[in-house]
């Protein structure tokens, strides 16, 4: 029996809030803060209606820590789980510290000014937070996430040895719209449009973005164009699985939306630089995001799966073998049982789970985790009944 407060009240949010609510056993007092409270209580209300519970709702300022310690000192959490922006996990990790309440989180901090993603600002905080006794869950929502925790499994149940490791990720879903993005623009649109690179012998190898494009095979949807991207995770797999010889990411773009990022880019609007307009400072891409579809919309007639996964080869019992782990996530299934698309379903099924793992003491530790760390069995155990089940095959064909 835990209280636990959920910051951040978007898509991730919202799957989030239903799915703690859906287990008074783990989560037994809820409370939603976010910058917009009344986001907040239109999800209260729905949480009301889909599981009879009711949970609580603040407005917070994320980036402010004083504010943040107001919060969590008035409500005492034993988890705080962060699901706003990557741009708020430091001071949300600074408010955890000094009120000694354990973190998790879904994607790993960016600095606003620069459109660069590593882990090592919150690895630094490793020592801090195992000298307070307490715990921070880095990047557990798909991918990262569940992503790492299936290369865990691979790592712990099929491989001696890891050896070559792809990421892929297809959203196959329509939502009808001419163009929109699946979580929140700015941070997605950050993501995509800079220079990629993967891990290779040792070293990171760079790349122009879309430079390398590949057809693969999805599970229940087809074949789909395929682009090399970095992804976070990829940084702690290759630290924690270390004789990986090459990891890579893939995520499908359809021409029409390369057409559309391609036009954005072309005319500034995915520029993260002030400009001045009528004497005040707009940021192009955060302005961009306001006239965008807000992807907390799109759930409703958002047709198709999502099927995101991990494909490895490596060495079992001195022989070569592969592997390919994944789940499927349909959009409808999503918005029937949250009210959100399946993005944000694959991510904040996730969230919840990993914040049962700490809060039922099957994942504990004291310090900075990234979640393929620990033990994937508990957690994999549970993630089909709570909506993602998951599926592996062994020794077939990867398209690699
Ligand atoms: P949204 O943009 O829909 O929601 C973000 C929420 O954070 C909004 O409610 C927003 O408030 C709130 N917020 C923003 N700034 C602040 C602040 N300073 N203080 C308090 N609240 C704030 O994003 P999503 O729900 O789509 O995504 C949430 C997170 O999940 C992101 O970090 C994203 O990177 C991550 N993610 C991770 C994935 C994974 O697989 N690991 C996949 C998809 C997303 P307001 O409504 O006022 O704008």
């Amino acid at each position: 029996m835990s209280k636990v407060l959920i910051i951040g009240a978007g898509g991730v949010g919202r799957v989030t809030a239903v799915k703690c609510a859906q287990h008074p056993d783990v989560f037994s007092e809820i409370m939603l803060a976010s910058r917009t409270k009344s986001k907040c209580d239109d999800i209260a209300a729905d949480v009301k209606l889909r599981t009879g519970r009711d949970i609580r709702t603040a407005e917070i300022d994320a980036e402010n820590v004083p504010e943040l310690v107001k919060l969590i000192r008035a409500f005492e959490p034993e988890l705080v789980i962060h699901v706003a922006l990557p741009y708020q996990d430091l001071t949300i990790m600074d408010a955890c510290l000094e009120t000694g309440v354990n973190y998790l989180d879904t994607a790993n901090y960016e600095p606003k000014d620069e459109a660069k993603f590593e882990y090592s600002w919150q690895w630094a905080y490793q020592d801090r937070f195992r000298e307070k006794g307490i715990m921070a869950l880095l990047g557990c929502g798909f991918d990262p996430g569940v992503t790492s925790i299936f290369t865990a499994r691979a790592a712990q149940h099929h491989f001696d040895e890891i050896h070559y490791l792809d990421i892929v990720d297809c959203n196959g879903g329509d939502h009808g719209k001419a163009f929109a993005t699946n979580f929140n623009p700015e941070i997605n649109i950050r993501e995509i449009t800079q220079n990629g690179k993967f891990w290779e012998n040792g070293k990171w190898v760079e790349t122009k973005p879309f430079e390398f494009r590949k057809e693969l095979t999805y599970p229940n949807i087809g074949e789909r164009s395929s682009y090399l991207l970095y992804h976070e995770e990829l940084e702690s797999l290759v630290k924690n699985f270390p004789t990986i010889k090459r990891a890579r990411f893939w995520m499908t773009f359809g021409d029409e939306y390369l057409t559309h990022l391609r036009v954005i880019q072309n005319i500034g609007m995915a520029g993260i630089e002030p400009v001045k307009y009528k004497g005040m400072e707009i940021v192009p891409l955060n302005f961009l995001k306001y006239v965008l579809p807000d992807p907390g919309s799109l759930g409703d007639n958002y047709t198709g799966e999502t099927s995101i996964g991990c494909r490895i080869k490596g060495i079992k019992d001195g022989k070569e073998k592969t592997y390919y782990i994944w789940n499927n996530c349909s959009h409808q299934a999503a918005f029937d049982e949250t009210g959100a698309q399946g993005v944000s379903y694959t991510t904040g099924v996730p969230a919840m789970t990993g914040a049962m793992m700490m809060l039922q003491g099957k994942w504990k530790g004291e310090g900075v985790f990234n979640v393929e760390e620990f033990n994937p069995d508990p957690f994999l155990d549970v993630l089909g009944k709570h909506g993602l089940e998951w599926h592996e095959e062994i020794n077939v064909d990867l398209e690699m």
